[in-house]
């Protein structure tokens, strides 16, 4: 097994990014993120924190309309603001959502050029149109991660398990667009174990807790476990049950190698 590090492959994305934002700078922009934060919820005010570090490390500012216990309408109103603001570049509102207000209803009023986690429907429309557009955070990151691993993803046969319009949908997208062969599994998947063996790459982002095991994966395969399950010990465990999955490989001698050699990654440090 090798697992791939998640780490090397974000400082190396942070260091890119810096180095753009310091040319933006020198021409006069300051990229800045706005972030609407409808909500008092202790994850959500974490991953904000855990936002506004990583902005400023590459040198993005970060204003934030903490807005708990807001009406659908202020929300509509402060995600207009921010869009229409020519000092904005970027505009992200965060989950929970307020009763009345989905995220895709609030996506609506992210302009789609500032939409940088991709919440607007139109910009999952645009990706399927294969047009220029931002894709969800995390959908991204599965595609960064990769590209780091393979040198092509064209023809190589992707099995996405989820189809939700945060992750699995626009996953699926960005890989078919790399001219992968993709195929999407959900809840309804006939024999969701033999679809999942016959991939090259498998991306799991369902929310259950061993929903793959060792039987779903060819040797060889690259996983990459999108799923952040709570445990009752207050850890975080994806979907792939990965130490099935590595003592089938060590101990079958049918796949002719002595140790597994899938490659694995949690994105559980999203975006
Ligand atoms: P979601 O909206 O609940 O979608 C789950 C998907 O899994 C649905 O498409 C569902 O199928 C499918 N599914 C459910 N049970 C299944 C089964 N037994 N076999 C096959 N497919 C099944 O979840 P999500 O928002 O996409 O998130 C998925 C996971 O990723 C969660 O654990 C979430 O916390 C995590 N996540 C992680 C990050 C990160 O950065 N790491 C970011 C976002 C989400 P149907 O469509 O048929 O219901």
């Amino acid at each position: 097994l090798k697992e791939i590090n998640g780490r090397e492959i974000a400082a190396l994305i942070n260091s890119e990014t810096a180095s753009a934002v310091s040319k933006l700078q020198s021409s006069g922009t300051r990229p800045t993120l706005g972030l609407v934060v409808p909500t008092d919820d202790e994850a959500t005010a974490w991953y904000v924190r855990s936002i506004k570090r990583a902005a400023e490390k590459v040198g993005i500012a970060c204003i934030t309309d903490e807005m708990a216990g807001a009406s659908r309408q202020e929300v509509v109103d402060a995600l207009t603001r921010l869009s229409r603001d020519p000092s904005v570049h970027g505009v992200m509102c965060q989950t929970p959502m307020p009763d009345g207000i989905s995220l895709q209803e609030a996506g609506l009023h992210i302009a789609v050029e500032k939409d940088v986690d991709g919440a607007n429907p139109k910009s999952l429309g645009l990706l399927a149109a294969g047009l220029v557009s931002f894709a969800p955070a995390t959908a991204e990151a599965v595609v960064e991660i990769l590209q780091h691993e393979k040198k092509s993803l064209a023809g190589a046969r992707v099995v996405v398990v989820g189809r939700s319009i945060v992750v699995g949908k626009p996953v699926a997208l960005l890989l078919l667009a790399r001219h992968a062969t993709v195929t999407i599994c959900h809840s309804r998947t006939e024999d969701l174990e033999e679809v999942c063996s016959q991939a090259d790459i498998l991306v799991v982002a369902v929310g259950k807790t061993a929903v793959i095991g060792a039987h779903h994966v060819k040797d060889g395969a690259v996983i990459i476990d999108v799923g952040t399950n709570p445990t009752a010990d207050g850890k975080l465990v994806g979907d792939v049950d990965g130490e099935a999955v590595v003592a089938r490989r060590s101990s079958d001698p049918s796949t002719g190698r002595r140790g597994p050699s899938h490659h694995i990654a949690a994105t559980q440090a999203r975006g």
